[in-house]
């Protein structure tokens, strides 16, 4: 008798405790979680957890909350440990991230001592994409690739995350998506990476920076990974077939990883593998995406003190020492292609055998260069371009009265398409005058001389790869005869 009260006694706390389940353990058979569940679970558990904290970052297109996870809670996060932030499933169809991403909070519920975070500040957002989520659609809900926002910000989900990337400026940041297998399938192989995680790749993006992104924090992720038994690879896109080139993600700043590492920040991308669609061996592949994670957030551990210093230090240089030019056209080209032995699974027996890929470009190639102005200036911005400025926390300011000022205006002749990484990009052809010009009042100057300087040059050059007359939200930018967006020259 006494010993069945002694534990009674001691499971009731445990029984009270296992209460909060997991969604995904509630399932049978588990085909993953919905916002409803997400929004009710995240509330429970960091109402039970002295180290979780709960938020509503945002809402999505069609009013559904995006909540934000802090771990330690922020009161209790330390000045001199390095942030991380980490977010999954802008894209709705890609779900695995965002269960995986529960799962490493529900280990710190159930245990807070199961990790050791302590160098660290945490931030999750589990779910960029709630609308996404519900109907198993990589868009939002305005039927907007959120991955490819990050310059224009245009739509709810990809504010509230920049929102809160510009309110604890992370020094690294992780995006989590998931990719098919059908690469090569027509060639008889299987595109098995496993788990894909890459790194900064704008040419603008200080070497320093990308060198630590590759060498201290992915390289021995992959590694540890793979201790682990699990899968992990850098990862490579192709579009084409096992004889077509292969590279490295996009340089282009309108993703989840160069669109932070541009803003001076060690930014990653992770992509599991879906091998069959939205539920199936969900648990499964939500466990390989959690086992990477982890093994990320652990090199961040390890190495908070170097990442603190090495991103601070870039940072607060960059408030004070601009880059005299900054690259806006780049590619994959030819220039580095040298073979790449990979290791793919046959079609026909699933056994692995070596592939050379001969056509591997490791690095872009930089193209156009231009010097930085001291400041851009838009004549009569419209509500959109002032929208813009705001999401992105650019300085801006207006003329209050008319001013004459030197400029370099851009005189567009006609276009040109590039067709870099294999997509068709149209640029303005024409080149710059230098003039005299009056500028109107209640036009606005963003200046250049700031930490933002290289993401402001990209986004507000005209001929650059990167910029704003790509959108169709801002194609009118070059359709007239000048670009109305204008150079900013020091008169010496
Ligand atoms: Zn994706």
């Amino acid at each position: 008798m006494k010993r069945t009260t002694a534990i009674l006694i001691f499971l009731s706390p445990v029984l009270l405790f296992a209460q909060i389940r997991l969604p995904l353990e509630k399932q049978t058979p588990p085909i993953g979680t919905s916002n409803a569940e997400m929004v009710e679970y995240l509330g429970k558990i960091t109402a039970a957890s002295d180290v979780l904290e709960m938020e509503i970052a945002g809402k999505s297109h069609q009013q559904r909350e995006i909540p934000v996870v802090f771990s330690p809670p922020r009161k209790q996060w330390k000045s001199e440990n390095t942030t991380v932030m980490i977010f999954a499933q802008q894209h709705g169809n890609e779900p695995s991230g965002k269960e995986a991403l529960l799962m490493i909070l529900h280990e710190i519920y159930l245990n807070p001592k199961h990790y050791d975070f302590s160098k660290l500040n945490l931030i999750f957002v589990p779910m960029v994409n709630p609308d996404g989520n519900e109907v198993n659609r990589r868009r939002n809900g305005n039927r907007y690739d959120l991955n490819r926002n990050h310059v224009i910000l245009t739509e709810p989900e990809t504010r509230a995350l920049h929102k809160i990337f510009h309110k604890y400026l992370p020094q690294v940041t992780l995006d989590v998506h998931e990719y098919g297998f059908r690469t090569w399938l027509k060639e008889g192989y299987i595109k098995d990476f496993g788990e894909q995680l890459d790194c900064i790749t704008n040419p603008a993006i200080p070497e320093t920076l990308k060198n630590f992104a590759l060498n201290e924090i992915l390289q021995p992720t992959i590694q540890s990974t793979r201790d682990r038994g699990v899968r992990a690879n850098r990862y490579l896109i192709t579009k084409g077939g096992l004889n077509d080139f292969v590279r490295h993600s996009t340089t282009d700043i309108n993703d989840g990883r160069n669109g932070f590492g541009i803003q001076l920040t060690l930014s990653f991308i992770l992509e599991g593998l879906n091998p069959l669609g939205k539920s199936e061996q969900i648990w499964q592949r939500a466990k390989y995406q959690q086992t990477l994670i982890e093994n990320f957030i652990s090199q961040c551990q390890e190495k908070s003190a170097q990442i603190k210093k090495l991103v601070d230090e870039i940072r607060r240089n960059a408030k004070k020492e601009y880059p005299d030019s900054v690259v806006i056209v780049a590619d994959y080209t030819k220039k580095y292609s040298h073979p790449l032995e990979v290791s793919l699974k046959k079609t026909s027996d699933f056994r692995e055998e070596k592939v050379v890929l001969p056509d591997y470009r490791p690095e872009p190639e930089k193209l156009l260069t231009v010097s930085r102005p001291n400041a851009y200036i838009i004549i009569n911005p419209t509500q959109q371009i002032i929208e813009l400025l705001d999401s992105h926390n650019f300085p801006f300011a207006k003329f209050d009265k008319k001013e004459k000022m030197v400029v370099e205006i851009f005189r567009i002749t006609g276009t040109d398409t590039l067709h870099y990484e294999s997509r068709d990009t149209i640029i303005p052809a024409g080149k710059f005058i230098r003039t005299q010009k009056e500028i109107p009042a209640g036009s606005i100057r963003i200046p250049t001389t700031n930490e933002r300087a290289i993401q402001i040059v990209q986004i507000f050059e005209p001929q650059s790869f990167y910029g704003l007359s790509h959108y169709p939200e801002y194609r009118y930018l070059i359709k007239g005869k000048e670009f109305p967006i204008f150079r900013e020259i020091s008169q010496n």
